[in-house]
């Protein structure tokens, strides 16, 4: 195994907690839906809140770097990989209970969020039909603020816990700052679990928005590419679309390396097999820069770039 900076904490980490299911040098491309990324130093599996809050507490008092690895659908990962701690959401933070008669929903952050969209659905929650089709966890989901036109996950986030290095805490909706793509958790939180409430749910419409649902997701799986990827790279600017406007600079089809601007749909960068993190970068760069050239619009990365990029 290579030596590293965190290698001796960790070793402490394994020593100290052997409850802790622990795996070294782990390859991240395979926990990613872009297929890239290199190795992290360790991943640490953490099955309920006081789990997270002991780690997040030896890595702050041990100066080990940590991230939270949910699904792996909207990450660049670097070649290089990832220092320190890479952690993952197990067992109990998969639950997903429904209650009040179908109008809340107690969820964690490790359950799937397809799997959330399907119970929604089930139940009659009109905004389950805008998450339909997006990978990745629960967590990941919340973050994001995950969903389309048609219904984004916050809407219907009553309170959401989150464990931190200084213990549990939470915050009711309007504390999570959901907006376009993004929320306002702060970075040192991991969410752990959400409470979700619809009372406008009819379980009776259920079959019409199941079939809403899924004609809007064939309608996108013509419009989206096949290929590996994270879905949309940037997000879309106000008033208009990353995708018309990296097509416009003429940079669909465009490749570096096994990477390439899509040519069915020009704001997702797809891993034609092979691809590096930096080809993705590199072909990204010169997207932005075009962009910028040519209509003076300033593209923001949708997609989280996570590892050191300088090597
Ligand atoms: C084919 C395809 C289609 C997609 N379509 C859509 C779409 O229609 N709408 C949409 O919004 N997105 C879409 N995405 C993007 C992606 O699926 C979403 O952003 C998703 O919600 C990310 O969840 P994840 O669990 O995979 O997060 P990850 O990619 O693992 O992580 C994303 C970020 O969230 C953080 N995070 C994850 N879990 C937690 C947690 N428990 N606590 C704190 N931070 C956490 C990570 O640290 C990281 O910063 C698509 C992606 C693909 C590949």
């Amino acid at each position: 195994m290579r030596p590293g900076p965190y290698d001796d904490a960790i070793a402490d980490l394994e020593d100290a907690r052997p409850d802790l299911a622990i795996a070294r040098d782990v390859l991240l491309a395979r926990y990613t839906t872009f297929g890239i990324g290199g190795p992290a130093d360790a991943m640490v599996f953490a099955h309920d809140d006081d789990q997270l809050v002991e780690v997040l507490k030896f890595c702050r008092d041990r100066g080990v770097p940590w991230f939270l690895l949910g699904g792996g659908s909207n990450l660049l990962i670097a070649d290089a990989g990832v220092r320190g701690v890479v952690l993952r959401l197990a067992g109990d933070l998969a639950r997903i209970d429904v209650l009040d008669d179908g109008a809340a929903i107690a969820v964690g952050a490790g359950a799937k969020f397809p799997k959330l969209t399907r119970v929604a659905l089930d139940l009659g929650w009109p905004s389950a039909v805008g998450w339909m089709g997006t990978p990745g966890q629960v967590g990941g989901a919340l973050k994001m603020n995950a969903g389309t036109r048609d219904g984004e996950v916050g809407e219907v986030v009553e309170r959401v816990q989150a464990a931190t290095a200084d213990g549990v805490v939470s915050v009711d909706h309007a504390g999570c700052g959901f907006v376009y793509r993004n929320s306002a958790f702060p970075a040192g939180w991991v969410l752990t679990r959400a409470d979700l409430r619809c009372d406008s749910h009819r379980t009776e419409e259920a079959p019409e928005l199941s079939r809403r649902a899924k004609m809007l997701l064939q309608k996108r799986h013509q419009s989206q590419p096949k290929q590996r990827s994270a879905g949309s790279l940037f997000k879309n600017p106000p008033g208009d679309f990353a995708g018309r406007l990296i097509e416009a600079a003429g940079l669909k089809g465009a490749q570096e390396g096994q990477a390439a601007i899509s040519d069915v749909h020009a704001n997702f960068v797809v891993n034609l097999g092979g691809a590096r993190a930096a080809d993705v970068l590199a072909l990204a760069t010169r997207a932005a820069r075009e962009v910028k050239a040519q209509f003076g619009v300033d593209l923001e990365w949708e997609v989280k770039r996570v590892g050191d990029f300088s090597a």
